[in-house]
């Protein structure tokens, strides 16, 4: 086992990951807790809470400094992802090893910022599949050959997403 502690935001819980932190050392706020409870994933926070998921209140101190962060970027952040926040900078000023798992890309960008391990779940399902379509450059028109049919411009690849 190692010696992490998972600080677990809510789409943890909302995307069904959260089973994944059963043997593992885990924390959250209770701004979390409220945003599940009356969720269908309600059930997964209880399994979580009995394996020993740690319901935790940052000091103050925590939240003005993540405020202070906040400030020097344009990152939208809600309560409860600065309470996450937070928790995390709490346990890394206890020299514990913490590593916020979200899904959420504003607390991926400040876990950047002030240099907390982050790790994403797995979106199954909407993983992006990129394919290459050869376009005319003047036109845009979709083409075979190399040059289009209609202008004689050269054709330039691009991505695009398949669905
Ligand atoms: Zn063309």
């Amino acid at each position: 086992m190692d010696d992490n502690i998972y600080v677990l935001d809510a789409t943890v819980f909302l995307e069904g990951g959260a089973q994944k932190f059963q043997d593992l050392a885990k924390a959250t706020v209770y701004e979390v807790l409220e945003e599940v409870k009356n969720n269908q994933s309600a059930i997964e926070l209880d399994r979580l809470i009995r394996t020993g998921l740690a319901i935790i209140e940052p000091e103050n101190e925590f939240f003005e400094e993540i405020k202070k962060f906040q400030k020097t970027t344009n990152d939208k952040l809600s309560n409860t992802d600065m309470k996450v926040l937070s928790l995390a900078l709490k346990f890394k000023r206890q020299k514990k090893k913490p590593i916020i798992v979200s899904d959420d890309y504003a607390i991926q960008n400040m876990c950047k910022l002030i240099d907390i391990n982050y790790m994403t779940l797995s979106k199954k399902g909407i993983t992006k599949k990129y394919a290459w379509v050869k376009k005319c450059k003047n036109c845009g028109r979709k083409i075979k050959g190399d040059v289009c049919d209609v202008c004689g411009d050269e054709g330039k690849y691009r991505p695009y997403i398949r669905n």
